[in-house]
Formats: C-alpha cells, sequence, structure tokens
C-alpha cells in the first residue's frame, strides 16, 4: 500500500480532512487539480477587485505540509478509482493505492440557462477570478447571472474596480433570503453603488449581453464523475453516513460533494466539519459529523443581510416592516408566532428574534413592529 488514506481534491473538505488525518500520523496523500494550494474561496471576489496573487489567500503556507507530514501533489487529476483493487489512476498515467479513500472533489458550476453566442465565466477557482478580471479590464462591461450572494459580491467587486455592471435577477436581487420588500430596498442600494438589477427574461437585455463580458452565477452542483464509474451510491450528491461514509468500505466523502440527510448546503462551514469528520474516521478514529446550521449573517455588497425561517405571505400571514434610508426590516407573524425575518443593515435585533422564534413564544396582542421590538428587547 503506498499510502494509508488518499484524498481527492485539495480545496477546503480536503484541507481539513488532511489536517485531521496528520495529527493522527498516517501516511497521507492529498491530491488536487488545480495548481494551487487549498484556498479560502470566498475570497475570489477580493481576488477579482486588486488582481492579488493566490499567496493571499492560501489556507496554510507550503511549510505547513511539510512541517506537518502533508505530502501533497498539486495539478494531480484522479481519473478512475478501481474500488475492489484500492487503487487511484491519475490523468498522468501513474496510479496509487491507498487503505482509506476521501472524496472531497467539490463542485462545478451549474450552465447559463441562456444559450450565448460568446464565452460564459463561471467563477469558481482562483483561475476564473483572473479571467473574469483580465476580460472586464479589457471592456469595462460585465453581465452577472444570478442575483444570489455570488452574484452581488462579484458584482460589487467589478464595480470597484470601474466595470459597469449588471445583474440579471428572477424577481429580485437575494430572493431566497428576502421578501419581495426588502428585495426592492437592496435593489436600490445597489443601484447607488452603480450596480444595474435587471429583472425577467435575458432575451430582453441581449444588447446589453452581447457587449458584456457575461458571468453566470447561477448555483453549482457535485462533480460525480469519479463517483458513478466506481460504483458509489449518489443522489445530487455522493450518499454519505453521519461518518462521512459512503456505501463503499473504507471510502468517505465531504464538503460541497457529499449529500448528507438531504442535503447539500454548499457552504465553507460544512466543508470544513465534514472534512475534519472524514479525516478523522479514514484515519481509525471515530467521529460523527453534527449537522452546521448556517450563518445568520452574510455580508452582501458592504451590506450586513440576515434572515432567518420564512417570509412567505401566505392568506394568514402579516408582515411588519421598518424602513429607513439605510436599513431595511420585515417580521414574518402567524397565528401569533414569529415565522420569519430579514433585516438589511441594522440586524441588531435578528438574533434576539431568532432566539424567540425558536422557542416558539407567542407575541400576544403585539401589532405592530414596534410592539414586538419592544416585546423582544
Ligand atoms: C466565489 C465563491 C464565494 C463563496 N463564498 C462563500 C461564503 O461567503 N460562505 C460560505 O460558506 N461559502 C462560500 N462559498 C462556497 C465554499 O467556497 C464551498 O462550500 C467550499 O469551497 C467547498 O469546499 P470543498 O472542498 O468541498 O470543494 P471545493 O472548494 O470545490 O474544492 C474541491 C477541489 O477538488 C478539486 N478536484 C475536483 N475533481 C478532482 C479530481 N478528479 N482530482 C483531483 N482534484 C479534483 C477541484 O479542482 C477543487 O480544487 C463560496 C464559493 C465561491 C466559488
Amino acid at each position: 500500500m503506498d499510502y494509508d488514506v488518499v484524498i481527492i481534491g485539495a480545496g477546503p473538505a480536503g484541507y481539513y480532512a488532511a489536517k485531521a488525518v496528520s495529527q493522527r500520523k498516517r501516511k497521507l496523500l492529498l491530491a488536487g487539480a488545480e495548481p494551487y494550494l487549498p484556498y479560502w474561496r470566498p475570497r475570489l471576489p477580493e481576488v477579482i477587485r486588486t488582481g492579488q496573487d493566490p499567496e493571499s489567500i492560501l489556507m496554510s503556507g507550503k511549510d505547513w505540509f511539510s512541517e506537518n507530514g502533508v505530502e501533497i501533489q498539486l495539478s494531480k487529476m484522479a481519473v478512475r478509482i478501481d474500488a475492489a483493487q484500492k487503487k487511484v489512476q491519475w490523468s498522468d498515467g501513474d496510479s496509487t493505492s491507498y487503505g482509506s479513500l476521501i472524496l472531497s472533489c467539490g463542485s462545478l458550476p451549474n450552465r447559463s440557462p441562456f444559450p450565448f453566442e460568446g464565452k460564459v465565466f463561471p467563477l469558481r477557482s482562483y483561475q476564473d477570478a483572473m479571467d473574469i478580471r483580465q476580460r472586464c479590464a479589457a471592456g469595462k462591461k460585465a453581465f452577472i447571472i444570478g442575483g444570489g450572494s455570488l452574484g452581488l459580491e462579484t458584482a460589487f467587486a467589478l464595480v470597484k474596480t470601474g466595470c459597469h455592471v449588471a445583474v440579471s435577477v428572477h424577481s429580485y436581487p437575494l430572493s431566497r433570503q428576502l421578501d419581495s420588500e426588502g428585495g426592492k430596498f437592496l435593489a436600490a442600494r445597489l443601484k447607488e453603488s452603480g450596480i444595474t438589477i435587471c429583472c425577467g427574461d435575458l432575451a430582453n437585455y441581449e444588447a446589453e449581453i452581447d457587449k458584456a463580458c457575461v458571468i453566470a452565477a447561477t448555483g453549482v452542483h457535485p462533480d460525480l464523475t469519479l463517483a458513478e464509474k466506481c460504483g458509489i451510491k449518489v443522489s445530487r450528491g455522493i450518499l454519505v453516513d453521519e461518518k462521512m461514509r459512503t456505501n463503499l468500505q473504507g471510502i468517505y466523502a465531504c464538503g460541497d460533494i457529499a449529500e448528507y440527510n438531504g442535503t447539500i448546503p454548499g457552504l465553507m462551514s460544512v466543508a470544513v466539519k465534514q472534512g475534519e469528520t472524514a479525516g478523522i474516521n479514514a484515519s481509525g478514529g471515530d467521529m460523527v459529523y453534527q449537522t452546521v446550521l448556517p450563518a445568520p449573517l452574510t455580508k452582501v455588497a458592504g451590506l450586513t443581510v440576515s434572515s432567518f425561517g420564512s417570509l412567505k405571505l401566505l392568506d394568514d400571514t402579516q408582515i411588519y416592516r421598518k424602513v429607513s434610508a439605510d436599513s431595511y426590516a420585515a417580521i414574518a407573524v402567524r397565528s401569533s408566532k414569529i415565522v420569519g425575518a430579514a433585516f438589511i443593515g441594522n440586524v441588531a435585533l435578528g438574533t434576539k428574534l431568532k432566539k424567540w422564534m425558536e422557542a416558539e413564544k407567542g407575541i400576544g396582542k403585539a401589532a405592530s413592529f414596534e410592539e414586538i421590538e419592544k416585546l423582544v428587547g
């Protein structure tokens, strides 16, 4: 056997798996298809803005790997797994035998829903960020498809480089987190920072699209190619149990590629915890993954946004709002109970409200935003 543990995919999940394996002093190979050491993907909009080199966003410098006994091979792409022989075959013709295997191959960007003539740029890797930066520096126009946090962060970064940026959204920005009024408030703030929001059918914007660098921020999907070829059970992602085990003995999966309990959250915090769990279990330890809840706060285009629960306006839902020049708040109430809330700008009330909602406490006779605020605060 060449290695006790082989990890395929040197993103955050692979890095944290390697960290856990190295602490148990196992012979380990961490192999990644990209030419860079593991880096913080959420910092890619910063790379678009500044063009900074990959060293500035690394999770650990080169020395950390040698000092911790982690052999890392970059630009190393796994093309086949022979689960019976416990071997991985690489695109350069090498093959490696393992005791345990961890798959942390992450996601691929979804294809754009619109058939474009020219190239559509994804944003997943450092190279993607540099390609976008270079293309936008030349044309000074960008058209981003998708108004989720990734699309908006990319827009904000590009505007800061002096680029004209339009973002296309179905109905309003951050439509998964906000109600429509909150979406309008955010759209107005984005407009103030120089970002144009385009609603509705993409076909209506062909003229703008034609002249711009088109960027797809339309979600991601797990890269299941390797797993499917070797008999690992998949659904939307690789199916794993609470120890990150797949259906094949000695093979684990973690991070964006793994589907646990029907969910693939696509979050850093989940990749980190699942990576650690897979690493410990693959090297003979025993750890159960405790579901990580999404962080209640996100930063979007310089604004803090917090949301939880549901803001769906059903027949029996009342939404109470408080809006000022620089902040927006909405609380959804059903049958005298808080069922959801969203905040932009001033998010201080959010934590108290969330606790109140989770405790399933009623709001009694409170019948305005101010009355609920007084009650909860
Ligand atoms: C621009 C951007 C901003 C983001 N912002 C946030 C944020 O603010 N908060 C948050 O929680 N999450 C954010 N995310 C999501 C977060 O980065 C991911 O959830 C996280 O990177 C998942 O880690 P992973 O290791 O599972 O997969 P990945 O990070 O995708 O890493 C997988 C690695 O495996 C490699 N690989 C794939 N196939 C093979 C193969 N066959 N052989 C060898 N190597 C292979 C890939 O090249 C890649 O390097 C953001 C993502 C992006 C792209």
